[in-house]
């Protein structure tokens, strides 16, 4: 392998690691954004961003504290009123 093709080589595993990095920062990012929960069939919260279901220790935190939870799978976090 010449000097150039490991050079390119290293550049291109640097982008990717790069890449890789900035998705896991936005993504990380995204969820400290609030988002309302929404509501399945059986008319339970469940997680925007992942889909999975907010347990009733969850909203009543959120009822006894206030403000925002977090999703116990995802740490999505929720706001519960339609406040801005
Ligand atoms: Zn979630």
């Amino acid at each position: 392998m010449t000097n150039k093709e490991t050079l390119t080589r290293i550049m291109n595993q640097m982008f990717v690691g790069m890449l890789e990095d900035y998705e896991n920062i936005k993504k990380a990012l995204e969820k400290q954004i609030p988002k309302n929960p929404l509501e399945n069939e059986q008319m339970w919260a469940v997680c925007p961003n992942c889909g999975g279901s907010i347990s009733k220790d969850n909203v009543q935190e959120h009822i006894i504290n206030g403000g925002t939870t977090f999703c116990e799978h995802c740490g999505q976090a929720l706001k519960w009123s339609d406040e801005e």
